[in-house]
């Protein structure tokens, strides 16, 4: 693959297009700030020209009415590309996310082609509801809804995407993809891929830019758009809403987190060790669902907390392209000094900082954003580390003594994701679970993602739940059918 910069356009209808006033912006990689490519930045006219060439689709093209094994074949031809051009991708993506590169080839490109399969298979396959009832039978069909929206994050930008665009198009939506400014360049890649695999053209826009202003306006705000699924902050999220609101357009929002981790004395702790280091290190925690609450049962915090930072000490941090690195750049300069900002904040608040807490320049990475592994103690829940995503590296660790505490404190967070609970003691685990105002809880594991399930969150951790049914029911207009035999 050339590593030339690349000149990143618009995909409206069977098109590759610039902006139409011609602006354009930069991506850059993360690890050494080498200019990867130009990229046309999308205002609210090309916002307007997507969802023209969306709707044209959904209303003329043969997307909509074709069965759902028909897409389906396709669905898997498209994945079969992603496959295919699987290094060239995760290659594409480590340079513009500064994602670990074995991570991105061995989970996150290939978890995209999975996604596509899986909805298409889902929506083939589905059961469906129907109800003989003497002289009546009723049903359900299942529809779909429309031209979606689809707005995603720049911290897993294929995989994230996938789970919107392979849904939205397996129940036989027409999108128009915006990926974040971060990381345009997967987005662009895989749209050609799925051109060429035989998606009609028109079924899938992606429009390149920024927030409401410009291209994300429309995708927003504009009545021709029948749901916006969006993954971001909550504070974006908030803003997608309130447009969405002037339309009564379905919103499916996934957005931040500050999930609690909790560590009981029974647990195994080579296995409490490995998950809570994944639950917080993995993509230098840039992850929504992260475990950065990590609350310790009084009689092992001691011991814990010392494998667990000896541990995140010995993680590798640096250039993602190399093997055995772990984690890899912050995205972004201001997402380096929000990281830092809050470590100082923490300090600021009483926290001592165990290990890390301050930016890497050594070794060749002085030109990227490189933050260590970071422990924080001495911190209670009520301290704003321990209450606002920081999105970074950054571990807040706090004891508790019983059950009820811990679960107190899980709870005690304007966020509900993600939880992480580590035990041996079944019944404790179910208890804690069913009580658990979160929307996922992962036991003795980590990140394991079942596609049936539902993902989403309570509170301001987002709107709505997507995976299997859940997708269905978003994506589609349920329409009730009854008939007297
Ligand atoms: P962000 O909210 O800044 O941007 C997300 C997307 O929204 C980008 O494409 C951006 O260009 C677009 N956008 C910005 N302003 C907009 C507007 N007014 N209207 C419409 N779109 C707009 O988020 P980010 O920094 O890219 O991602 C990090 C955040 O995403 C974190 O809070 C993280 O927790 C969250 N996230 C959540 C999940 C989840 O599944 N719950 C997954 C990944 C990331």
């Amino acid at each position: 693959m050339s590593t030339a910069p690349q000149q990143v356009r618009h995909l409206i209808g069977a098109d590759w297009t610039d902006s139409a006033d011609g602006a354009v912006f930069e991506t850059r990689d993360p690890h050494d700030g080498s200019l990867l490519g130009t990229v046309a930045r999308g205002g609210a006219a090309d916002g307007e020209r997507a969802i023209t060439a969306a709707r044209t689709a959904f209303d003329e093209g043969p997307w909509p009415s074709m069965t759902p094994k028909e897409r389906q074949r396709v669905l898997h031809a498209v994945a079969d590309a992603i496959d295919a051009h699987r290094d060239e991708l995760a290659l594409l993506e480590t340079r513009d996310a500064g994602k670990v590169l074995g991570h991105m080839q061995h989970a996150e490109i290939p978890r995209a082609a999975q996604n596509l399969r899986f909805f298409g298979d889902y929506a083939a396959m589905a059961a469906n509801d129907a109800y003989p009832d003497g002289a009546l039978l009723s049903y359900v069909l299942h529809p779909p809804a429309g031209v979606v929206s689809a707005i995603s994050p720049w911290n897993a930008p294929l995989m994230l995407a996938s789970w919107k665009f392979a849904p939205a198009l397996a129940f036989g939506n027409t999108v128009i993809l915006k990926p974040a400014p971060q990381t345009p360049l997967t987005a662009a890649r895989f749209a050609e891929l799925a051109l060429e695999a035989g998606l009609p053209e028109g079924v899938l826009n992606v429009v390149q830019g920024f927030g409401g202003d410009e291209v994300a306006g429309p995708l927003t705000s504009d009545p021709r758009v029948d749901r916006i699924t969006f993954t971001g902050s909550t504070a974006t999220g908030k803003k997608v809403a309130g447009a969405a609101a002037q339309n009564l357009t379905p919103i499916s929002l996934e957005l931040g987190g500050k999930s609690a981790n909790i560590v009981f004395d029974d647990a195994d702790l080579d296995v409490a060790t490995d998950v809570a280091i994944k639950g917080v290190f993995a993509g230098s925690g840039q992850v929504c669902l992260a475990g950065t609450r990590l609350l310790v049962q009084r009689g092992i915090y001691d011991e814990f907390l010392a494998r667990f930072t000896e541990k995140a000490q010995k993680l590798v941090v640096g250039d993602p392209k190399q093997a055995g690195t772990f984690m890899g750049p912050l995205i972004e300069e201001p997402a380096l000094d929000k990281v830092h900002g809050y470590v100082e904040l923490a300090q600021s608040e009483g926290g001592e900082v165990v290990t890390g807490g301050a930016r890497l320049t050594d070794d060749g990475l002085a030109n990227g954003f490189y933050y260590p592994p970071t422990v924080i103690t001495g911190l209670t829940n009520i301290a704003r580390t321990a209450r606002e995503e920081i999105f970074g590296p950054v571990q807040t660790v706090i004891p508790f003594d019983t059950e009820d505490e811990a679960l107190r404190i899980a709870n005690d967070s304007d966020y509900g994701l993600a939880g992480i609970l580590c035990t041996q003691n079944l019944d404790r685990a179910h208890r804690l679970a069913a009580q658990w105002r979160t929307g996922m809880v992962w036991i003795n594991c980590f990140f394991e993602r079942d596609l049936r399930l539902p993902f989403g969150g309570e509170g301001i951790s987002g709107v709505g739940r997507e995976g299997g049914q859940y997708s269905r029911e978003f994506f589609t207009d349920p329409r009730a059918v009854t008939l007297r035999l």
